[in-house]
């Protein structure tokens, strides 16, 4: 069968490659919509992760289940799934202790495009079906429900791991897809303030629709200098991360309130470590929590997802800025996520 590859660190193409097959538990799945994601950049363009090669990309899938393992009992051939980008092994001990996402070793459940073979094939392999798959509600949109394999599940676990008090006042930092679904988050979870910064127009208009109170550029002066000056000095509560560059972990700390949180949900891909202000981190005595996570998978967290669009929260649809069509564009909507034009901010394949 035919996939879109990471050929090697900076190198993609097309490979042939063996269909795969299903285990007891698990499904083979046929991709319907699939999005390439800014992490899938990240792994080929700055070999985050280490070489792959001939790795098929793409972890962010609807599909439809062509064939499933004898024990797996709620899901049958024919029926629709949201695929979700990490799917654990619910049998671990990480599990067991609250870390699908980290199951039998650090980012381990994101085995999509990073350990196995991911979406953009013709066909692909879901491990622990019963555990990993959601129904696809009835008449929810394919591009709606493929932003939520990725996109929603981690910009509302960046909210989720901000420790946002009903109220406070909150600072995301990068709103492209995965920041805006945090400031959606945030937003839900109660942010008073909720500053987004970040500087193409068609990310600023949806953050403020999304539930942004004011907007920082931060091409147009420090990110630091404006974000104190808005709050007379005194920082925010909570600063979700959710782009930017090595330094932007040290914004966070140096706009960060003593005894705030600073959530880390962005993917930093080169480099062997990060700053953190010594002063802002009072020494290391300012109580200044700094979190970071890996996004969680699984089959609750995208039926909960898939709540959260039916019953009108969230609308991740509207970030679908551009739609392919066809299998062959896998290829030229990757790059368009390289590049980024201004008027991006996610795209879209059907096929
Ligand atoms: P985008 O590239 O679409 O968005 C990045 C945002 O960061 C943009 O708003 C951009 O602003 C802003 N930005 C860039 N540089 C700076 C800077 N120096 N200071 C402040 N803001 C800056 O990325 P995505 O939304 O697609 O993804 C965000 C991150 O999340 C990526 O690193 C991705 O790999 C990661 N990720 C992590 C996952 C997880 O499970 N933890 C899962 C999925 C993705 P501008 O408006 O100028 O473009
Ligand atoms: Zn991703």
């Amino acid at each position: 069968m035919k996939g879109f590859a990471m050929l090697e660190i900076g190198k993609v193409g097309w490979i042939d490659t063996e269909r795969p097959s299903a285990g007891p538990y698990d499904a083979i799945v046929r991709p319907l919509a699939v999005a390439p994601c800014t992490s899938d950049i990240h792994t080929v363009w700055e070999g985050a992760l280490g070489d792959r090669k001939n790795m098929v990309l793409g972890h962010e899938a609807v599909g439809v289940i062509e064939e499933i393992g004898s024990e797996v009992k709620d899901f049958k051939p024919g029926d629709k799934v949201i695929v979700p980008a990490i799917t654990p092994d619910w049998r671990s001990m990480e599990a067991q202790d609250g870390m699908p996402m980290h199951s039998n070793g650090m980012l381990s459940g994101w085995k999509f495009s990073n350990f196995k073979s991911g979406v953009f094939a013709e066909f692909f392999h879901v491990n622990d079906a019963d555990m990993n798959l959601a129904l696809l509600p009835k008449g929810m949109p394919l591009e709606q429900a493929v932003m939520l394999s990725d996109m929603a599940t981690t910009g509302i676990q960046g909210a989720e791991m901000a420790n946002i008090k009903t109220g406070s006042t909150v600072a995301v930092i990068g709103i492209g897809p995965v920041g805006l679904m945090a400031v959606a988050g945030a937003s839900i979870l109660g942010a008073g303030r909720l500053i987004a910064i970040g500087s193409r127009k068609v990310c600023v208009d949806l953050a403020l629709e999304y539930g942004a109170s004011e907007i920082v550029d931060y091409r147009k002066g420090g990110l630091v200098e404006q974000v104190l000056e808005k709050t007379k000095g005194k920082g925010v509560d909570s600063v979700i991360i959710a782009g930017g560059d090595k330094n932007t972990i040290s914004d966070a700390v140096k706009i960060v309130k003593p005894g705030g949180t600073v959530s880390n949900v962005n993917y930093y891909g080169t480099g062997d470590t990060l700053p953190i202000p010594r002063i802002e981190w009072g020494s290391g005595m300012s109580h200044k929590d700094i979190r970071g996570g890996l996004t969680t998978g699984g089959r609750l967290r995208m039926e909960r997802m898939a709540d959260l669009c039916t019953y009108g929260r969230i609308k991740p649809e509207k970030m679908v800025t551009h739609v392919f069509e066809g299998f062959d564009k896998m290829e030229e909507a990757l790059i368009l996520m390289k590049e980024k034009p201004r008027d991006l901010i996610k795209p879209v394949v059907l096929l």
